[in-house]
């Protein structure tokens, strides 16, 4: 099983930012409020996640770590409508298989924490407020053929402050933190989606972009698109969520570059945020064991309904 879930991991676990991507996801689900993400040395050293959710009932601590093990599904029909952003129960059994990962957690009711140990298992009382810390020290210490493709600790560092930054535009209301070397790197707290939009793409990322806001059919895509400037075209400013899930997909990035090619003849590298929302059952989420990958039932609905909206919003006049 250690070794189903070290090849498991080598799908969920790339980098650092993989597993700040996976703990962070689990705090989300948990109903947190505010996620403190702490780093050591890019996060090879130490990802720390802190949040203040629900909690891990004791009797709970050493299933979390097995894999397939998730509170997430309740039966076979809820595999039809995954809300929650992870159901499979591979993310934590993969990381603890390549790094040294403990289990600090309290639920309600609790009398206090405990403590799991991965490594050896041991579970003791320990103290901590309501919610979990989840610690992943040295990763890939045991396969160095993996760590060894690690970059730089500040490229590494810059990776898991992206997969935050996915996540913050995504949950504006979720407060963030990011710390790294003991220093505080990323601050974002809870406010509207447009505060979070400044917040995490710069104050002038409400100046120059126009908000978007079109539904069509079954499928409604909100967010902003920004006025073209070529100081800020950079290919990893552009935001796609699904559902509320970050994605990366050909589909929703082409029917972006069409409508800015249409309105504005040209901008290859746009800034900008959209959210699609679109009936589950028109969604497939399952594609790859990151969830970062989506299938569309029917992509040509998606590619107009995001490729109008968008070019609805470049149209428009501006106020
Ligand atoms: P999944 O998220 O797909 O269920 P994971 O391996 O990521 O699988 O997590 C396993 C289980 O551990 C979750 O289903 C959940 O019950 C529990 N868990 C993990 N992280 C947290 C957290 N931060 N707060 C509460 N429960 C958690
Ligand atoms: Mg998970």
């Amino acid at each position: 099983d250690e070794l189903i879930s070290q090849i498991a991991a080598g799908e969920v676990v790339e980098r650092p930012a993989s597993v700040v991507r996976e703990l962070v996801d689990n705090a989300l689900d948990a109903g947190a409020t505010q996620i403190t993400v702490r780093l050591l040395a890019g996060g090879v050293r130490l990802v720390s996640v802190e949040d203040d959710g629900g909690g891990i009932p004791r009797e709970e601590l050493p299933i979390a770590l097995r894999r397939h093990a998730t509170s997430k599904i309740g039966s076979l029909a809820d595999l039809e409508t995954v809300g929650t952003m992870g159901f499979r129960g591979e993310a934590l059994a993969a990381i603890g298989s390549v790094s040294e990962l403990s289990l600090l957690s309290r639920c309600a009711g609790q009398p206090s924490a405990f403590l799991l140990d991965g490594r050896s298992g041991e579970l003791r009382p320990a103290a901590r407020a309501i919610g979990t810390t989840v610690e992943v020290k040295e990763l890939f210490f045991s396969t160095p053929a993996r760590r060894k493709f690690l970059k730089t600790d500040a490229t590494e560092l810059a990776h898991c402050i992206e997969a935050v930054r996915r996540h913050a535009l995504a949950r504006p209301d979720v407060g963030f933190a990011v710390w790294h070397e003991g220093k505080l790197v990323e601050q974002w707290r809870p406010g509207t989606r447009e505060q979070r939009l400044a917040d995490v793409l710069g104050d002038d990322f409400l100046s120059q972009s126009v908000a978007v806001d079109q539904a069509i059919g079954p499928i409604r895509v909100t967010g902003r698109a920004g006025i073209p400037d070529a100081a800020r075209s950079r290919a990893d400013q552009q935001f796609a969520y699904v559902n509320g899930r970050f994605v990366r997909d050909k589909v929703l990035t082409h029917a972006a570059r069409s409508a800015y090619e249409d309105v504005l003849h040209g901008q290859r590298q746009p800034v900008y945020a959209l959210y699609v929302d679109i009936e589950p059952s028109r969604v497939d989420v399952n594609v790859h064991p990151t969830k970062i990958e989506v299938r569309f039932r029917d992509s040509r609905e998606v590619h107009q309904a995001v490729r109008r909206a968008v070019e609805a919003a470049l149209a428009a006049p501006r106020a």
